[in-house]
């Protein structure tokens, strides 16, 4: 397809792999090289099937595109004619493939031998009768077999969790960060009304180059659906009663404040997971200095979390550097005992389940024990059935922030879809509080709360979301 007319050059040639030389003249447009790209897309479309109407590419596809920008002709093969191989065959858990589709590019071949070094896959018989399929015995089953899907330029490799579910055109695509590991992949959500259908890599060479993992594309699941938490709710005696936000916010504020009061420093701990992002860590700083509060972050992952060498980490939490920036460490455990032995007055959980982060026995004491708990979270989670205040917050894809990757790499995510129900982003939710606590204006975005921890913290200095761009940038403590 990048024929070109070189002078002097007896033949066309590929611009792709033509060395620039002096005085060297090259045709674009001419009509020897418009008739050789046509003839090339003509070849390229000999056998290929009239499946744009029922294809899931169509709207991505470059073959569709280059038809439109360069060819349209009609075929001169009739339809009977054309050479049939195999359709919608799944070749792994994710992917699945068309083989009359292919154009035998050899971009998934590729992938899978280059960057996966896994090979599952391959060209098998000669001519038109060339097929890509799966190596004998083997399965398209790798960490990261989704790539292969947004690699190829036709509809011959789809995805199966997302094919027949959206039209490309109908959905809106907005840049964010992966935060189902500490690599922090680039990504992009395609979403439509509310509703997320799919993550895909966004190129990042500082980061995940153009790809990502299947767990970490699969993770929009866990953002969206059953388990939210929809509303804020406060104790009333044995009761949880469904509370508005000016209410809530002003009953968890008050207490808080007077129990800190009372009690004096250490009477209040707040833990914060490494699920959240640099923003609200900032604000719950800021929240544990007025309250002389006893603040630590924890980063939880399972036990048997899987990692590689290449994108995935054992960590899988997004932010986990970002806490470790911002001073805190893990000492979540002795909040949690100084709760069970008695000692605190009121304790606040940011997206944290104690109960299955910690030692569930002491967490649960500890959780029994504490006479206020305030729960800031998103999923609906064990720790919950103990609170006397629930403040929903919004996830990563619905609010704007930033995580710092396992490389101290800070990334900005946007909110792609709105918080359900009357769930909010947790930077105003903090700010809010801090607010009524403090009497200051509370942060009007996450930008600002931004612009405060980089004023504050030497190791955010000079960093702003203008600077951060689309894909980052390394917090200079860490470079
Ligand atoms: S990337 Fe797509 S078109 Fe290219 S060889 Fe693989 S399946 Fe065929
Ligand atoms: S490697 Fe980690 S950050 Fe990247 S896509 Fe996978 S889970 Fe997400």
């Amino acid at each position: 397809m990048c024929l070109v007319d070189i002078e002097k050059s007896p033949k066309l040639q590929i611009a792709c792999n033509t060395r620039v030389a002096d005085g060297m003249v090259v045709h674009t447009t001419s009509e020897k090289t418009k008739a050789a790209q046509r003839a090339v897309l003509e070849f390229l479309l000999v056998n290929h099937p009239i499946d744009c109407p029922v294809c899931d590419q169509a709207g991505e596809c470059k073959l569709q595109e280059y038809y439109m920008d360069y060819d349209r002709q009609r075929s001169r093969i009739p339809l009977p004619e054309k050479v049939h191989k195999k359709k919608a065959k799944p070749i792994g858990p994710l992917v699945i493939l068309d083989q009359e589709r292919c154009i035998l590019c050899s971009r998934c071949v590729r992938f899978v031998d280059e960057v996966t070094h896994t090979s599952e896959l391959a060209f098998y018989q000669r001519g038109d009768h060339v097929e890509l399929d799966l190596a004998p015995g083997k399965v398209l089953d790798n960490p990261y077999s989704g790539n292969v899907v947004d690699i190829c330029p036709v509809g011959t490799l789809t995805n199966r969790d997302f094919r027949f579910r959206a039209r490309v055109w109908y959905l809106e695509r907005t840049p964010s960060v992966c935060g189902a590991c500490a690599n922090g992949c680039n990504i992009e959500i395609y979403h439509r009304e509310g509703r997320i259908f799919r993550f895909q890599p966004r190129k990042n060479s500082d980061v995940n180059q153009y790809w990502m993992c299947d767990a970490g594309r699969m993770s929009y699941r866990d953002l969206q659906g059953e388990g939210r938490l929809l509303n804020p709710f406060v104790r009333r005696g044995s009761e949880f009663v469904r509370a508005t936000w000016e209410s809530a916010l002003g009953q968890v504020a008050g207490r808080l404040g007077d129990l800190a009061r009372t009690h004096g420093p250490g009477a209040v701990g707040i833990i914060v997971s490494a699920q959240a992002a640099n923003e609200e860590v900032f604000l719950l700083r800021r929240l544990a200095a007025r309250l002389e509060a006893r603040l630590a972050g924890i980063a939880w992952s399972p036990p048997d979390a899987d990692h590689d060498d290449f994108l995935i980490k054992g960590d899988k939490n997004p932010n986990t550097r970002g806490l470790a920036l911002q001073g805190l460490t893990s000492d979540a455990g002795e909040i949690l005992t100084a709760a069970a032995r008695g000692d605190l007055r009121a304790l606040v959980l940011h997206r944290v389940d104690v109960t299955r982060w910690c030692d569930e026995i002491a967490a649960r004491a500890a959780l029994e024990r504490v006479p206020c708990l305030v729960v800031l979270d998103g999923q609906q989670r064990e720790t919950v059935e103990y609170a006397d205040a629930v403040l929903p917050i919004a996830s990563y894809a619905e609010s704007e922030g930033t995580f710092t990757n396992h490389a101290g790499r800070v990334q900005r995510f946007q909110a792609a879809v709105v918080p359900p129900g009357e769930a909010r982003p947790g930077w105003q939710v903090l700010g809010g509080l801090l607010a009524l606590l403090t009497g200051e204006a509370a942060p009007p975005s996450a930008e600002m709360a931004f612009q405060a921890l980089a004023r504050e913290s030497a190791a955010f200095r000079g960093l702003s979301y203008a600077t951060l761009g689309e894909t980052g940038a390394p917090a200079p403590l860490v470079s």
